[in-house]
């Protein structure tokens, strides 16, 4: 069996990894390469899989540096299936959607400057190119083995990463016998809201697990529904706006999971509370319609109240002219939006209104890389950019951290323990992450396995 890394090899995006076996030739993931521009739009344009001879793609879940360039897959002449979860299907078709809204708009916008000096740019794909590729989803059920073909069988079980996500174990029978493979996607971690915990799997000969944060320890989950009704109370009193920028996927469904149930529990004041994210609001009916996949907490929740994302003071914005309207709202509200780390997205306009008012509160619920507007908030710059023009930044900062949806050393650990008492690892190779992770992560899992861990660079094979 032969496994060469296109992906996410050495870096944190673009996941690819291409398994051959005698004449099979399976990818795991078709993720996005992100990052600076001209570097990432080469490797999105390149494929050194070969599409059309693909026999198919397996999903291990549907963020879109793990999905995102199927539609560019399959405008490469992939037409094979794409097998993933139910959750996953659902949950890829609308990221694909938007992705390729912000691909075509990228395309016309850079076109339009470039004018008289570059023909136009061709988009990395359009919505056509995801409404043919989401046609070929296959949705698995979790927890069973598909025969995928004569040589291949397939089990997904929980990551506990995002709604969706999966383990995916392969059972590959070629020319050096059978073999057995674990791809860990993105890993989560465990006791976190709605999500299950990553499942345990038995060991394999060949391990090719993620490292993103494979040098980190996390601070425990921090009790977000306890700050949200501390902040979201003291706020109120003041008569200012709550405002929190969150990722559309998942992190904001966790927070209106626990307004949904603080408000069921009659603590939550009597304060409206906006969602202005027209892609989180598509994402939460995917929630709704997997509901089976939530953990236990929902699930006991469930019997109680048939709705865990809705009550009567939530309100979910779409239109641009709403959004814009809750600017010259009057009194107390709660406002969730996106992007995660403020740089896009209508968040800016709502923290434009509300940074300099030392009565409302800017609540940070997520990892904000340097250089983005996120950070310099945490930073508590006494001045912040947003939109060209200085704001004094007097609203409050609160950071509740531990959110982090990607296991850490310890969980990592735990992880690989499941697999040494059951069966053992041959070989691994440690993926997806910065190489100062990866080389971190490498020791702990080489204690768990019978050769020596290998951090693969972009484009290397293996015979294994
Ligand atoms: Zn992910």
């Amino acid at each position: 069996m032969r496994l060469t890394f296109l992906g996410a090899a050495g870096e944190v995006t673009g996941s690819q990894h291409l398994v051959e076996s005698g004449e099979l030739r399976v990818l795991l993931d078709c993720g996005l390469f992100q990052g600076r521009r001209g570097d990432a739009d080469r490797k999105n344009r390149t494929f050194d899989c070969a599409p059309e001879s693909l026999d198919g793609v397996i999903l291990s879940h549907a963020h879109v540096d793990h999905c995102g360039n199927l539609p560019g897959l399959y405008r490469a002449g992939f037409r094979g299936p794409v097998f993933c979860s139910a959750a996953t299907a659902d949950v890829a078709e609308i990221m694909l959607r938007d992705s390729a809204r912000i691909q075509e708009e990228d395309a016309k916008y850079l076109s339009k400057r470039l004018k008289g000096k570059h023909p136009p740019l061709d988009p990395l794909y359009t919505e056509e190119d995801v409404d043919a590729v989401v046609r070929r989803f296959e949705p698995l059920e979790f927890d069973e083995w598909h025969e995928l073909s004569p040589v291949l069988s397939v089990r997904l079980s929980s990551a506990g990463h995002i709604l969706g996500s999966a383990i995916v174990e392969m059972q590959v029978d070629g020319p050096g016998g059978r073999k057995r493979v674990v791809f860990s996607g993105d890993l989560g971690r465990r006791g976190m809201p709605l999500l299950n915990d990553p499942a345990l799997v038995p060991g394999c000969d060949v391990l090719i697990c993620e490292s993103t944060y494979g040098d980190r320890v996390h601070p425990p989950p921090g009790d977000l529904k306890d700050a949200l009704l501390r902040i979201v109370t003291e706020t109120f009193d003041n008569g200012g706006r709550v405002v929190v920028p969150a990722f559309s996927l998942g992190r904001t469904q966790q927070i209106v999971y626990f307004l949904n149930e603080l408000h069921l529990s009659g603590s939550l004041p009597d304060v409206p509370v906006f969602v202005d994210s027209p892609l989180a609001n598509r994402l939460v009916s995917v929630y709704r319609r997997h509901q089976e996949r939530l953990d236990a907490d929902a699930q006991r929740l469930l019997r109680l109240d048939d709705d865990l994302f809705g009550f009567d003071r939530l309100h979910n914005v779409y239109s641009r002219q709403e959004s814009a309207a809750l600017n010259h709202r009057k009194g107390p509200l709660v406002v969730i939006a996106g992007s995660g780390m403020c740089e896009h997205g209508r968040v800016r306009h709502h923290l434009k209104h509300a940074v300099s008012d030392p009565h409302s509160t800017i609540l940070i619920v997520g990892f904000q890389a340097p250089h983005t507007l996120g950070r310099r908030i945490v930073e508590r710059q006494p001045r912040v950019k947003i939109f060209d023009r200085l704001y004094d930044l007097r609203a409050k900062v609160e950071i509740v951290n531990g959110l982090s949806a990607h296991a850490d050393t310890p969980d990592f650990k735990w992880w690989f323990e499941g697999m040494a008492s059951e069966g053992g690892i041959g070989r691994a190779f440690l993926v997806h992450g910065d190489p100062d992770a990866s080389r971190a992560l490498a020791p702990v899992l080489s204690d768990y396995c019978d050769e020596d861990v290998t951090i693969p660079e972009h484009g290397e094979s293996f015979e294994v």
